[in-house]
């Protein structure tokens, strides 16, 4: 009963990427719909881009708050301003970036010190988080943004280093000790873990395995009926503690708020929607790679031309802005005209939420970054899975092999930002092969499932509100602990 009387105070420090903010600010307007106190920690130009969802969360009466440390972006040599990893194409400007994370440790202990919050919830990369928070006797929890399974998959990797024994990076292999056959190659597994060269990003990597194991637990933004097998793998076998409390994108139920996710998006919500309903149900397929990655413009006009040849009807999010006058080189000629009332091309930032929640998307092309893949389960619909680099490889593997609800594009290569190249052909075939036939039938039917599922996880009795629970109780406990230990 006790704890029920005290309201927890959480730190949230989320990672400077938008696959990482986006989740993180769910999660925490997730914690505050359930009496606690949220503080989110950021930077500037980061702030900025929450800045609404923290002033209508505190208008609904939510305890939820925002503090800012600079970001020391001109003191690594980076140009002002580079607050996100999207930003680091570079390997030197990955290098600074990681460099000026290293530096926010001072003012992050300041802020502790100050406002003495119960716990730290940070993202993985911050690995020395974890010694912040033992040097304030309080837990530091990890967010992982991304699958248990992927999380599993990386540590079997790096535990029994299958792809050395194979003879050639296209050579698959399978992942040992694992509760399902999993193949991969060396292809398709990040530079720093196949590099025999130490990288930063490899020395980063093996901090926040090392602090992992340190840390007080892991929450992640996934449900248990999706991936039982790999929730309880990193639980019984890796022997970790872990909560499972997603789909925090469900606690978006409002249009403005799925609208407002990330960024200002490009089209007016209204007018994608209004071209939506004039669609019949699962007739749309949506084609969005997320944040990060970047195609080039031949990689561009095999996709159009792709599309098209599918007959299929489309929203396609393209990174590129349209500058007047010009002709844009990543498109066929007259493509626009061609697919008019067919197709419709968002250059920038969509509104994914809504447009994945309307009836009339049956089908997800996606690069298989971790929000991404689960909002597409939300939504239930099935996916082309097209991974580019991080761990969507691995995200691939759950998508099409153990939830049977995708088919892959056929990429091959991890390439940072690029992705593999991949053929018209290819994409021609994927796209009908999810949108047409008895066999995407047959996906749609189990993606609808795993939504229903997805949805009563999160509602009351449902094991991601429960899970949500216990993590409360844990952390309540804890500080009541604590404060019994500071009095005495
Ligand atoms: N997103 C969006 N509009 C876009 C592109 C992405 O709202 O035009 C959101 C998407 O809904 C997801 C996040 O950005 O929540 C991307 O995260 P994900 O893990 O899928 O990929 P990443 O960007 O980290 O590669």
């Amino acid at each position: 009963m006790e704890s029920e009387k005290r309201q927890l105070h959480l730190f949230i420090f989320p990672y400077m990427a938008a696959g990482h903010m986006i989740p993180a600010i769910d999660m925490a307007k997730l914690f505050a719909s359930r009496g606690l106190r949220i503080t989110i920690i950021t930077t500037p130009l980061n702030a900025s881009s929450i800045l609404k969802t923290v002033e209508k969360s505190k208008i609904l009466g939510l305890k939820m708050d925002m503090l800012i440390i600079e970001f020391p972006a001109e003191q690594v040599g980076l140009p002002k301003g580079s607050e996100s990893y999207h930003l680091a194409t570079a390997p030197d400007l990955r290098m600074k970036f990681l460099e000026a994370i290293t530096l926010l440790r001072q003012p992050l202990e300041e802020l502790v010190q100050d406002y003495c919050p119960d716990c730290l919830i940070t993202s993985a990369l911050f690995p020395w988080t974890t010694d912040v928070a033992r040097r304030f006797g309080i837990p530091r929890l990890i967010f992982h943004a991304t699958s248990s399974f992927s999380i599993c998959a990386s540590e079997c990797l790096r535990l029994y280093e299958p792809y050395k024994k194979v003879s050639s990076d296209s050579e698959p292999f399978i992942l040992p000790n694992f509760p399902d056959e999993i193949k991969l190659t060396r292809n398709q597994l990040p530079d720093f873990v196949t590099q025999d060269i130490e990288t930063d990003v490899g020395k980063l990597i093996r901090q926040v395995i090392k602090a992992e194991l340190t840390s007080d637990g892991a929450v992640f933004n996934s449900f248990y009926d999706l991936e039982p097998a790999y929730a309880d793998y990193y639980k019984k076998v890796l022997g970790r503690k872990a909560w499972h409390i997603g789909p925090v994108s469900l606690c978006n139920k409002e249009s403005e708020d799925k609208a407002r996710r990330g960024k200002e998006a490009s089209v007016h919500g209204h007018e994608c929607l209004k071209w939506l309903d004039s669609k019949k149900p699962d007739s749309v397929v949506y084609v969005c790679f997320g944040s990060m990655a970047n195609f080039n413009d031949s990689q561009l006009m095999e996709i159009a031309m792709g599309l098209e040849a599918s007959q299929q009807q489309f929203i396609w999010v393209v990174k590129r802005e349209k500058t007047q006058g010009t002709k844009d080189e990543w498109l066929p000629e007259e493509f626009e005209k061609r697919v008019e009332g067919k197709g419709l091309i968002i250059r920038g930032w969509a509104p994914q939420l809504l447009i994945l929640d309307h009836e009339a998307v049956g089908g997800f092309v996606t690069h298989c970054g971790w929000n991404s893949t689960l909002e597409g389960v939300v939504a239930g619909v099935p996916m082309v899975t097209w991974p580019v680099s991080a761990e969507q490889f691995y995200n691939e593997k759950l998508v099409t092999q153990i939830l049977k609800i995708g088919v892959g594009v056929g990429a091959q290569q991890w390439v940072r930002f690029l992705g593999d190249s991949i053929g018209k052909e290819a994409i021609e075939k994927a796209l009908i092969r999810v949108m047409v036939g008895e066999e995407a039938e047959e996906m749609r039917s189990r993606a609808r499932e795993l939504m229903k599922m997805a949805k009563s996880s999160a509602e009351g009795g449902g094991s991601s509100y429960s899970d949500l629970n216990a993590l409360i109780e844990d952390l309540s406990s804890h500080a009541i602990a604590g404060e019994a230990t500071e009095n005495n």
